[in-house]
């Protein structure tokens, strides 16, 4: 189902090579399908040896960095608590320095969480890939990159507060958004997760009256929660994304997500680094809804 796309296209090369009496195909992919590197939750503290729950944050990430490199991707998206706990300047001088390093293998995209600083981030960050929404105060991105359009939006309501909030006016702004831009497969990455908790994204329910009927949206992925799991809202995929730093339960994994996005789905390989690694390796395949 994955490669569905490219198999019909590659039928048609197939038929027309055919004709031409060549009997060995090459197969044409570039824009069927978009390679990402996805983190979530790094909380890089300003102390490099800081550890939490007995994970080293930094090791964690020196560790898995290798790796993300090594799967070539084409972008890499952290969704959220970049920074340790309070975003602090001294945590994003550090955060910066594994940016650059990322940065070296593809562009990095980020999404504020909860335990960033949207002030100090901007700071570090005065200038990012992708385009950005002109919603003051907020850090939104817009990637497209065949076949997908992928939008990092910013749920940081308080710094070191649990709860997340989109906000009237980025919800505005992606009503909007959506409405007028064209059919292209679409996925939305935040920080927060759904729900009752108090802790989660507060206006969840009116972010899902924007997303649930307009049909190019596939799936929405976030983090918060340092689980990795698959759900549905109806038939909305939701891809709850692992910490790279530390989990909050020993049966979950700490480690990244290395992420084929194709126009009718997705495969998702977990890279446990740390906690659980039983999964390790793990393939998750989805089909979109149309
Ligand atoms: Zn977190």
């Amino acid at each position: 189902m994955l490669n569905r796309r490219s198999f019909i296209k590659n039928s048609i090369f197939a038929a027309g090579a055919a004709s031409f009496g060549i009997t060995e195909i090459t197969y044409a992919n570039a824009g069927d399908s978009t390679r990402w590197a996805l983190l979530s939750d790094t909380h890089i503290p300003a102390d490099r040896a800081e550890q939490v729950r007995g994970f080293s944050i930094t090791k964690n990430l020196d560790q898995l960095l290798p790796q993300v490199a090594e799967s070539k991707p084409d972008g890499i998206g952290i969704t959220g608590d970049i920074a340790r706990l309070r975003g602090l300047r001294e945590d994003y001088a550090v955060v910066k320095v594994y940016v650059e390093q990322m940065n070296k293998i593809a562009p990095v995209y980020m999404a504020l969480g909860n335990h960033d600083n949207y002030k100090n981030f901007t700071e570090a960050f005065p200038a990012t890939p992708g385009e950005k929404a002109a919603v003051k105060g907020k850090h939104i991105t817009v990637v497209n990159i065949a076949p997908m359009r992928l939008i990092f939006l910013d749920s940081l309501q308080i710094t070191n507060n649990t709860a997340g909030l989109l906000g009237q006016a980025q919800r505005n702004w992606l009503d909007q958004y959506l409405k007028e831009s064209d059919n292209t497969p679409t996925l939305l990455l935040l920080h927060h997760s759904f729900g009752e908790s108090d802790g989660a994204l507060l206006d969840d329910i009116r972010f899902f009256k924007i997303v649930t009927d307009q049909r190019k949206v596939k799936a929405i992925i976030y983090g918060h929660s340092h689980h990795y799991s698959f759900a549905k809202q109806g038939d909305l995929d939701l891809i709850n994304l692992p910490s790279t730093a530390y989990n909050f339960a020993e049966s979950v994994p700490v480690g990244w997500v290395d992420a084929t996005f194709t126009a009718s789905g997705a495969k998702f390989k977990l890279n446990a680094v740390a906690g659980n690694q039983a999964d390790d390796g793990k393939v998750t395949q989805l089909t979109w809804r149309s």
